[in-house]
């Protein structure tokens, strides 16, 4: 079954004088994975917790389908918060089946789910361990399963990825586009844009409180594609024109980039490559998200 989609309009909140958020809006689409991204202090964490329903904001309205969120469909969210909150002393599995009971799982779906999440995310010789013996980044992983445990409507994660290791984020990664593919909204933050760039559908930047960028993250990248061009000529690995308007950006192996000025004319960049040996590439490059951060916060 696919969820609604999730709707921000207009959040607005201050702490004292310091406005922390300023008519915050987007949407977070079923089936897609969002990615939250934006300098420390920009507001993240504030916007999801004002989702969740443990922040009351100043003003705005969160809604699920077309409705303002209710109790019901906050307890159908599930949460990530960023100062992870389990309990030490108390065993893995054990932990997450407990979790499950409150949020109204049956208890042996509680415990399947909870079986196949630890299997699912490398824990499965730890479930009788008690939490606080576990290293961070496996701590981090029971946090994510408890998240999942009552298979959530909705998923808010804040900063799901940080401490983990390669093998853990690509588990993570999977878990996470298995509830995308579900029909489940995924909104995580996260300062990895690499990683962002590689699994996200949808961005939404946020800077200094303010939504900046929102939307595909294919199309927001090519909205910004600037001039910058790559080229391949064969037998010519690391190729450098001299053409006015252009300055060449880097040639090695994986061919030339070159960045053209508003007076250079891609065709005159095509035809000096061609006059130099067999093009294998050409192609008008788009920003990493990266670049696309870097731009929007200037
Ligand atoms: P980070 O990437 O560092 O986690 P963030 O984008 O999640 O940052 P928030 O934690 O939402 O940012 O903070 C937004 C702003 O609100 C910051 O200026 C922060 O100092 C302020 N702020 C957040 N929580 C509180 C609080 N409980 N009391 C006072 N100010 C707060």
């Amino acid at each position: 079954m696919t969820s609604p989609s999730l709707q921000i309009t207009g959040l607005t909140h201050a702490f004292g004088d310091r406005t922390a958020l300023d008519q915050v809006g987007f949407e977070v689409r079923p089936g897609r994975l969002t990615g939250f991204v934006g300098a420390n202090g920009a507001g993240k964490t504030t916007t999801m917790r004002a989702i969740v329903g443990v922040l009351a904001p100043d003003a705005g309205e969160i809604a699920f389908g077309g409705r303002p969120m209710t109790l019901e469909v906050r307890r159908r969210i599930g949460y990530m918060p960023e100062e992870r909150g389990l309990y030490p002393k108390m065993k893995v599995a054990e932990q997450l089946v407990y979790l499950a009971r409150i949020l109204g799982v049956a208890k042996d779906q509680a415990q399947d789910r909870a079986d196949g999440l630890l299997e699912a995310l490398g824990l499965t010789d730890r479930r009788d361990d008690m939490l606080h013996t576990l290293s961070l980044g496996n701590q981090q992983r029971v946090q994510v399963a408890a998240a999942l445990i009552h298979e959530p409507d909705l998923l808010i994660l804040d900063e799901p990825f940080s401490g983990l290791d390669p093998i853990a984020m690509d588990a993570m990664a999977e878990r996470l586009r298995e509830r995308a593919d579900a029909g489940v909204p995924v909104l995580f933050s996260s300062h990895q844009l690499d990683l962002v760039e590689r699994l996200c559908d949808d961005l939404v930047l946020i800077h200094q409180g303010r939504v900046v960028a929102a939307g595909a993250a294919r199309a927001l990248r090519e909205e910004r594609a600037g001039r910058r061009y790559r080229v391949e000529v064969g037998g010519a690995p690391a190729w450098r024109p001299a053409l006015a308007g252009m300055t060449v950006i880097d040639a090695g192996a994986a061919g030339t980039l070159v960045d053209l000025d508003e007076t250079a004319d891609p065709q005159a960049l095509l035809a000096a490559a061609q006059a130099a040996g067999p093009v294998a590439h050409f192609s008008r490059t788009l920003p990493s998200l990266a670049d696309l951060f870097a731009e929007v916060v200037r």
